[in-house]
């Protein structure tokens, strides 16, 4: 598994000041994607226990209120692993800190039953829609994506959209 680049702090991709985290690989090749760099499989860094001390470790500051991974596809079968281990590890050391993650993946269709869901507070769910981009939509790029609150669906077993 391999990564783009990791972003020490970051005030785009979620709520407040963040460290962020873009996985390398994606096959949704959704028209005008904003991040196409990350679609080769091959392309970035190798991702290793060593990234994740590396991003826990710039977590690991009051100025910084929680962690976003982003992609490419962090829940692609080649990568949902390290993602898993990178997502579990912050939860246990932040409990007070928030973890945001945007697939191209759908919650219901394809994740409701994935240990990493357990991580996750806020997951920005659904593939890019060029023709559906609106930019005064708030964490997403088209009207489809939705903003989805994790741990109140798995609770209440529907989506609760937030945000
Ligand atoms: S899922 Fe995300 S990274 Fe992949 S092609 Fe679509 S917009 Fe780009």
């Amino acid at each position: 598994m391999r990564y783009n680049k990791i972003r020490k702090m970051d005030i785009a991709d979620g709520p407040g000041i963040r460290v962020s985290i873009f996985m390398q690989g994606c096959t949704f090749n959704c028209k005008n994607c904003f991040n196409q760099e990350t679609h080769d499989f091959s392309g970035g860094k190798e991702f290793t226990d060593d990234t994740i001390k590396e991003v826990l470790n710039l977590c690991d500051n009051d100025t910084i209120k929680g962690l976003s991974i982003l992609g490419g596809e962090p829940l692609h079968p080649n990568n949902i692993e390290g993602t898993t281990k990178l997502a579990k590890e912050f939860k246990e050391k932040f409990p007070n800190k928030n973890l945001w993650m945007w697939t191209g993946f759908s919650f219901d269709k394809d994740l409701k039953d994935k240990e990493v869901l357990n991580y996750v507070d806020v997951l920005v769910d659904g593939q890019y829609k060029d023709e559906l981009h609106d930019p005064k939509l708030k964490w997403k790029g088209s009207s489809n994506q939705r903003v989805i609150d994790v741990p109140k669906s798995l609770k209440e077993e529907k989506i609760i959209i937030t945000e």
